[in-house]
């Protein structure tokens, strides 16, 4: 299973930059270009009893970090098919990453339920 890794803390403390928009070489694998390193884990997951004040910092600077990765939205996806059920990927911490999937299913389902009246609507027509 690929696993991100993560960079140092220091690298967090540089101002967020737009990730470069290019076309990605699909041969190889998404993670080989993440921005953050596995010795950088400690930005990206929570410790144990983090007060609420040093997590939200934490996540914001682990979300400047993806914001300026060239695979965040492969890292998301990863995260959401998963599914992740910790720390930071694709810039969402693991509730944004909750409440994308709750919204995923309510639209999938939505999508379903609009496809079968249409195809009663079709049958009976
Ligand atoms: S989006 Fe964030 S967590 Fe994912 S690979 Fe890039 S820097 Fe790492």
């Amino acid at each position: 299973m690929p696993h991100p890794p993560h960079q140092s803390l220091q690298v967090a403390a540089v101002p967020p930059q737009p990730a470069p928009v290019r076309e990605r070489d699909q041969d190889v694998p998404w993670h080989t270009e993440a921005v953050c390193r596995r010795d950088e884990a400690g930005l990206f997951f929570a410790p144990s009893k983090e007060p609420t004040a040093a997590r939200l910092s934490r996540e914001e600077a682990a979300k400047r970090v993806c914001a300026r990765c060239p695979v965040m939205v492969e890292c998301r996806e990863h995260a959401l098919l998963q599914p992740e059920p910790y720390g930071v990927w694709g810039g969402l911490t693991a509730a944004e990453r909750r409440v994308a999937l709750a919204r995923r299913r309510r639209r999938d389902l939505e999508l379903q339920k609009a496809a079968r009246a249409a195809g009663t609507i079709a049958a009976a027509g």
